[in-house]
């Protein structure tokens, strides 16, 4: 079997480390001797290439660079990416791109940049003195069926533990939220929502990067955009995740949640 990764703007949406995001699912998908190829999906990037792709990844970027990359992905490109995300392509967007993804993000300085409108939220910068949300991020993953999903992947309910570095607050409106806050931020620091979770995309306010604390989350993106693929059912080969536990543990102790290890 071969999965394609397409990786939205690599050069410009790289600046928390998401990077680590596309090599965990490339090593998870090598160790199981499954093909993998990364495709960066960037300004130079036809719109025909997005849609070969079966599983996307976006990072997080700082203020300026969600502005370019916005000046890019419009027409043929926009519509194309939000047709693979409306059709089931599996995908985790991180901070600055799932802003991007809703209907637009208010940055701290400069105009609005409107964004895909494909997740139902808005997000908005309260401005350059405003503290920013800074921290270690423990979340419990509610969104239906995902949360089902995960827990039949994890065998305990999927609980994700990440860092969150964001100015833009973010306001969900129809769209439902990927989880609650256990300790952070999330969303907006205010309503105890973190991300938003829509058809197979996962929007995230948790970099770290996410996927190696939470493997279930990255073995979750693979089986589901591997089934599409193929149109069939697929069972992944567990894989040693011993490390990723002892991370999870000792995050966890640092931060004071023994009940949840
Ligand atoms: N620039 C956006 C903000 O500050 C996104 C930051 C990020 O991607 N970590 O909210």
């Amino acid at each position: 079997m071969e999965l394609s990764i397409g990786w939205l703007y690599p050069n410009l949406m790289s600046t928390y480390g998401d990077r680590g995001n596309v090599i965990c699912l490339q090593r998870r998908c090598e160790w199981r001797n499954i093909n993998v190829v990364v495709i960066p999906l960037d300004r130079t990037t036809e719109a025909d290439k997005i849609t070969l792709v079966d599983l996307i990844v976006g990072g997080g970027a700082q203020d300026r660079q969600q502005e370019i990359v916005m000046r890019d992905l419009q027409g043929t490109k926009a519509e194309t990416l939000r047709e693979k995300l409306e059709q089931g392509t599996p995908g985790v967007f991180t901070c600055g791109s799932p802003q991007l993804l809703g209907h637009y993000y208010e940055p701290a300085l400069g105009q609005r940049i409107e964004g895909l409108g494909l997740l139902d939220l808005v997000s908005k910068h309260p401005g350059i003195n405003a503290p920013r949300c800074i921290g270690n991020l423990v979340f419990e993953i509610t969104a239906e069926p995902l949360a089902t999903e995960l827990k039949k992947l994890w065998g305990d309910t999927p609980i994700a533990i990440g860092f969150e570095n964001h100015g833009g607050r973010t306001y969900l409106d129809t769209v439902q939220p990927l989880g609650k806050v256990i300790q952070g931020y999330g969303n907006n620091g205010e309503d105890g929502t973190e991300g938003a979770f829509y058809h197979n995309a996962i929007a995230t306010y948790s970099h770290g990067p996410l996927l190696p604390k939470n493997p279930f989350i990255a073995d979750w993106l693979i089986k589901t955009a591997l089934q599409k693929k193929y149109q069939t059912s697929i069972q992944l080969s567990k894989l040693d995740n011993s490390l990723a536990y002892a991370a999870r543990k000792a995050m966890l102790q640092n931060l004071g949640l023994r009940n949840l290890y």
